[in-house]
């Protein structure tokens, strides 16, 4: 990989001028299932910005997510972004199968963070259930899938040790609020202390929680450039909060794109029926298809007409992309599968 050099341009909100942007970005598939057309939309407009912006890229496997990590899915994964014409760079901490950075197969970087937040009496562990945070909680928390976590049940947190890896750890989420500007989706406020809390960044299982290992792979691997879906627009905070308790730097900056919906705007999932990249591919529908399907939803094209991985290269341009979420309808099927 180019080394890349990362200049105080890259420190957030920092107008830096695009033209002489040197960046690093990646793509970190969790291989809990197979690529369908809203992450690889996500992924093809991270692919095609980088070339755009002579970032270099690298490829992560986010395999730390135990129970819905599934066997074979990575490779597959690999093999479907070669497949749409997405390639990316070596990376020393890659592994000879795709250059990928395997978060399962080393874990002590984790664990040193760990130690270091620890040692600040920035964690701690706790094994509080879900039902008796629920229980803490003041008002009931209505359509919020995760439960915040109530300064209340803090107890008191000193420097220690990481010494009980076998429990589940929480971050000591300062108060007040975090702002950072989003390249596409604007500046952004938020208040990690009153809409998370104190979160979960060390499970009982051993491992690593997502929070933390971003953090953790994103300095390592010298990131600069993250894009990703809007559903991890909460998690942003979060993570610049943990940047600066681990004391990381310079801070990415982010581009968090709209999802891909079915027609009833819910996430693109199975209910929607099969939208697996290589269900297509086993159909004998063209690359240029899907390409060009997602630059149309992107609004980089005046209707659905094919198009290569260059041309998409060509196209990008974030203040094209819409703002609301693209919607994957039988139509956008029949146009593909005719
Ligand atoms: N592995 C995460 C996912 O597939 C992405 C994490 C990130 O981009 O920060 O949803």
């Amino acid at each position: 990989m180019p080394e890349a050099s990362l200049s105080p341009e890259h420190q957030n909100g920092d107008p830096a001028q695009p033209a002489s942007r040197q960046g690093v970005s990646r793509l970190a598939p969790s291989p809990t299932g197979a690529l369908h057309l809203g992450n690889a939309r996500t992924f093809l407009l991270n692919w095609a910005l980088a070339r755009r912006g002579g970032w270099s890229l690298v490829f992560r496997i986010e395999d730390l997510d135990g129970p819905r990590i599934k066997p074979g899915a990575a490779q597959a994964i690999a093999d479907t972004l070669h497949w749409l014409g997405i390639e990316w760079d070596t990376h020393p901490l890659g592994t000879a199968a795709n250059n990928a950075l395997v978060q399962s197969t080393d874990l002590s970087p984790y664990r040193e963070a760990m130690e270091r937040l620890a040692s600040r009496a920035a964690a701690y562990p706790s094994d509080l259930t879900r039902a008796q945070i629920e229980a803490a909680a003041s008002a009931p928390q209505e359509g919020v899938s995760e439960v915040v976590f109530p300064a209340s049940l803090r107890p008191p947190v000193g420097p220690r040790g990481f010494d009980l890896p076998e429990s589940n750890w929480r971050f000591v989420t300062p108060p007040g609020t975090v702002g950072f500007d989003d390249a596409f989706a604007g500046r952004q406020v938020v208040d990690p202390a009153s809409s998370i809390g104190d979160f979960v960044i060390w499970t009982k299982r051993g491992t690593p929680a997502y929070q933390l290992a971003v953090v953790v792979d994103d300095h390592r691997q010298q990131v600069s450039e993250i894009v990703r879906g809007d559903d991890l627009l909460p998690s942003a905070g979060r993570q610049l909060l943990l940047y600066r308790a681990l004391g990381l730097g310079p801070e990415p900056r982010y581009t968090h794109v709209p999802l891909v919906v079915g027609a009833d705007g819910r996430r693109l999932a199975k209910r929607h029926g099969d939208s697996r990249i290589d269900y297509y591919r086993s159909r004998g529908v063209r690359r240029e298809r899907i390409i060009g399907l997602v630059a149309w939803w992107s609004g980089l094209l005046p209707s659905r007409q094919e198009l290569s991985p260059d041309d998409l290269v060509a196209a990008v341009d974030l203040t094209l992309v819409p703002r609301t979420p693209a919607v994957f309808t039988p139509e956008d099927d029949a146009w593909l599968t005719r």
